[in-house]
């Protein structure tokens, strides 16, 4: 029974201490641009707010401009953001067998309309943007990496979100360090960073409702997140969603229509200083464990493994995999989602699946993207998930 209660989180987040829930200064943005080597980094509620925020001032700075093209695998939470401030959304479907946008789709998307291009560094490991930023040139769009998941992660030393226009990363619960909700927004142009701190300082308002119920629930955050406690969080939660059909819930990918904005407070700001601290030492752990991983899944007949592209350094809050056909992934599923072994989906659909968006996402099909969605699978990277535990998931997909 209490093995049953264990529950190993899907990513790997960066875990609180006690001694971080007591006020300590504010040098989150700040301690984190050291240690990434960015310019000044925006702290904002979101990565998605972030993300608001950016598009917000671009759209001033090309208003002739109102398209923003992003990939057709990737979180919910982007579509809802390009439809909450009035855009219109274009799909770019995937290459196959991988969630990088198409080269050849994303050149027939692109014209004198386009506002952004989002290419998204999925699962922490660096997307190649040879394309989005030569097509962003010639057509004269901005772009702005989806860095959500990759907080960390490098090229040739550099941290993402430096080679486009802006990048954005989240700080949500689950995506490595965590305030609960909050999000990054950095850009490498000065004046567009000066652009982006007056559209926050125009439009973001404090908010002493939502601060307190995120403060209650980082509070919460750390009490649970340790597998005891997940068991009960989450655990409960997902077999609850199964049972019940709906994957989308399970993998909390059903997000509501409204993007909340607003003002993070001083307790999370030092709550999230003092945790950055270990950032470093945890995302080398986390890298070193993930390398050691991914030779005993190559192994496995018919299934891909995403590694880093030579030059790149993830961040790698989980392992993703991709089985050889979708009967095998839901059957891998069927046996390792409740299991408590921290395997998961990254997304339940790509973006035109989700019947709750219907309203807010075009309709045409992605093949290739829904191919992905479909084989898709993800093992955490949790220093939760031991050997032992790591094993039990490989017995199983070598099974199928
Ligand atoms: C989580 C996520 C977001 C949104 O970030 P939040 O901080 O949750 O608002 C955007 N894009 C991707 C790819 C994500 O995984």
């Amino acid at each position: 029974m209490l093995r049953r209660l264990r529950e190993i989180p899907p990513t790997a987040g960066l875990p609180l201490e006690a001694a971080d829930l007591l006020p300590h200064p504010d040098q989150l943005a700040a301690g984190l641009a050291a240690q990434l080597g960015t310019p000044q980094l925006q702290l904002e509620c979101s990565g998605t707010a972030a993300l608001l925020l950016a598009l917000m001032t671009l759209r001033a700075r090309a208003p002739g401009r109102d398209v923003v093209v992003a990939p057709a695998y990737t979180c919910p939470l982007v579509a809802i953001a390009v439809h909450c401030l009035g855009l219109r959304l274009r799909l770019c479907d995937t290459r196959p067998g991988h969630w990088d946008m198409d080269a050849h789709h994303l050149a027939q998307l692109c014209d004198q309309r386009t506002l952004a291009i989002l290419p998204t560094h999925l699962a922490g490991l660096v997307a190649d943007l040879g394309a989005p930023l030569a097509l962003a040139r010639d057509c004269g769009a901005f772009v702005v990496e989806d860095a959500a998941q990759a907080l960390g992660a490098r090229e040739d030393g550099r941290s993402v979100g430096l080679s486009g226009d802006a990048g954005f990363f989240s700080l949500a619960a689950g995506k490595g360090l965590s305030i609960y909700e909050g999000g990054l927004l950095v850009t490498r142009d000065a004046a567009l960073r000066e652009a982006f701190l007056a559209t926050s300082a125009s439009e973001v308002p404090t908010h002493p409702g939502w601060e307190w119920r995120r403060s209650l629930e980082l509070l919460a955050l750390a009490a649970l997140y340790r597998p005891r406690g997940l068991g009960l969080a989450y655990g409960m939660a997902l077999r609850r969603a199964l049972r019940r059909g709906d994957p989308v819930a399970a993998v909390g990918d059903d997000f509501p229509a409204r993007i909340p904005v607003h003002r993070v407070g001083r307790w999370r700001r030092g709550v999230g200083s003092r945790a950055a601290l270990r950032l470093p030492a945890f995302l080398a752990a986390n890298r070193q464990r993930a390398l050691a991983r991914l030779p005993r899944l190559r192994e496995l007949p018919g299934v891909t493994v995403f590694g880093e592209r030579p030059g790149t350094t993830a961040s790698w809050p989980f392992l993703l995999l991709l089985m050889p056909d979708a009967r095998r992934a839901d059957a891998a599923l069927a046996r390792l989602w409740t299991a408590g072994l921290g395997v998961s989906r990254l997304f339940a659909h790509a973006l035109p699946g989700y019947a709750y968006l219907a309203d807010r996402v075009p309709r045409t099909p992605m093949p290739q993207a829904a191919d992905f969605a479909a084989r898709a699978l993800t093992i955490s990277n949790s220093a939760w998930l031991d050997d032992a535990a790591f094993e039990r998931i490989i017995a199983v997909l070598a099974r199928l």
